[in-house]
């Protein structure tokens, strides 16, 4: 998101339909989009918590933590029609806009399964050319629309940093004492996708507990550390490494969850794709990683070796992905097609070499033509693929109650009420 992508240009990216309004817009906000990642995440706080949720960089370790915890309370609140009466009463009064121009199945339903569990009502507009966008209405006037109606944005666009630019949009009006509300970033082109990197996050917190056999391909940890010869093994997500296969170049979700890992102690990226410019890892996030300090890996191959063994064994969780195909230029497409592809998808037999305990994810779709996981894999105890998908919408009911400020009463029924029957395994 902040780095130097040709496809990242908003001015560009908005194309030639409403120059005069939209180019105008669009200068004030290149350069504020432009400002370090540090500087940005401030102007989207308020009051020390979240306003809008617009990039990974946002998201501290000690703040996953919190969405995890609040995350677990609403899923055992769910449980009991008592807890789940709370939850339905606690933002009643609240609305959401789903304003989605970017096919979306999970991210689409999660978020609206998690405000029907809040009590929020939510709408939607998913098409274009069904609101006044048609009519020749710049985007930006559609969220302030948006913006009277509803006290929240949940957005997608093709645009990448969109979603940024009305965040920016709604601070400068709150600044003129107008009407403004929180914007999340549902998914902005092929930059950023802050809210699936939370729930993979939350995935990986409650594998990495080795607690509940629901989580985690082996739920004893000292079974591990003996029986299966992980001495070293430690919970948590920190001194791990976490490898990555497929579209990394345009895998907007690999971009946003590589940033949250590098944030915990210890921990090794690696990267499995083919040595292609569209899917190799794109330089912004090479760098920002390098600022980061944390080691990274780039191989071409599941046998590549990493500390002597292949790849594939060594890696503590694995993240497969999807070729985009939905951003091939004509020439990628004729190189991609000349290119062998068949490293860059799971068979049974390199998930038999992966460790015992590490954890398949994928942010999904999968694609039935290419066949990155085929669906002999599900059956395995580390495919976690259907078990992450749940728990999106979880945390995203847990990032909607913080930045509405109900996370607190949360907190507070659930200690008084519920820490009695604690029940994990939902
Ligand atoms: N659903 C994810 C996204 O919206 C991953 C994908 O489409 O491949 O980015």
């Amino acid at each position: 998101m902040q780095g130097g992508s040709e496809s990242t240009r908003l001015t560009e990216a908005l194309g030639p339909l409403h120059p005069t309004r939209d180019e105008l817009d669009l200068q004030a906000y290149e350069a504020r989009l432009a400002r370090p990642v540090r500087v940005k995440a401030a102007e989207l706080q308020r009051d020390g918590r979240l306003r809008h949720l617009i990039f990974a960089g946002q998201l501290s370790p000690a703040l996953l933590d919190d969405l995890a915890e609040t995350a677990d309370q609403v899923r055992v609140l769910s449980k009991s029609r008592a807890g789940q009466d709370f939850l339905r009463d606690l933002l009643a009064h609240r609305r959401a806009m789903l304003y989605f121009t970017q096919p979306s199945t999970r991210t689409f339903l999660s978020f609206t399964a998690a405000c029907q569990i809040l009590g929020i009502t939510c709408n939607e507009v998913r098409d274009p050319s069904t609101s006044s966008e048609a009519k020749g209405e710049t985007r930006f006037d559609s969220i302030r629309m948006f913006s009277s109606y509803f006290d929240l944005i949940i957005m997608r666009s093709p645009v990448a940093r969109l979603a940024e630019s009305c965040a920016y949009l709604m601070n400068d009006l709150a600044r003129s004492a107008q009407r403004s509300v929180p914007i999340v970033n549902a998914g902005s082109g092929a930059d950023e996708h802050p809210t699936q990197a939370l729930l993979d996050v939350y995935t990986l917190q409650r594998t990495f507990k080795f607690e509940n056999p629901a989580d985690s391909p082996v739920s004893r940890l000292d079974e591990l550390r003996g029986r299966y010869g992980h001495a070293d093994l430690s919970t948590g997500l920190a001194h791990k490494t976490y490898g990555f296969c497929g579209d990394i170049g345009r895998g907007r979700t690999v971009r946003s969850l590589a940033m949250l890992l590098a944030d915990y102690p210890g921990v090794r990226l690696v990267f499995v794709t083919p040595d292609h410019p569209a899917l190799r890892m794109r330089d912004d996030l090479r760098q920002r990683l390098a600022e980061r300090g944390v080691p990274v890996l780039e191989v071409d191959s599941f046998e590549a070796p990493v500390d002597g063994v292949p790849a594939i064994e060594a890696i503590d969780a694995l993240y497969m992905t999807r070729v985009q195909r939905e951003h091939d230029t004509p020439a990628d497409q004729e190189s991609l097609a000349r290119l062998d592809l068949s490293p860059y998808k799971l068979t049974r037999d390199l998930v038999a070499r992966m460790k015992a305990y590490a954890p398949i994810l994928h942010p999904f779709p999968r694609d039935q033509h290419f066949g990155e996981i085929p669906a002999e894999i599900d059956s395995d105890p580390r495919a976690m693929y259907f078990r992450q998908a749940r728990n999106g919408m979880w945390v995203r009911a847990a990032l909607l109650a913080h930045l509405l400020d109900a996370d607190g009463a949360i907190e507070r029924y659930f200690h008084r009420e519920f820490r009695e029957h604690h029940i994990y395994s939902s």
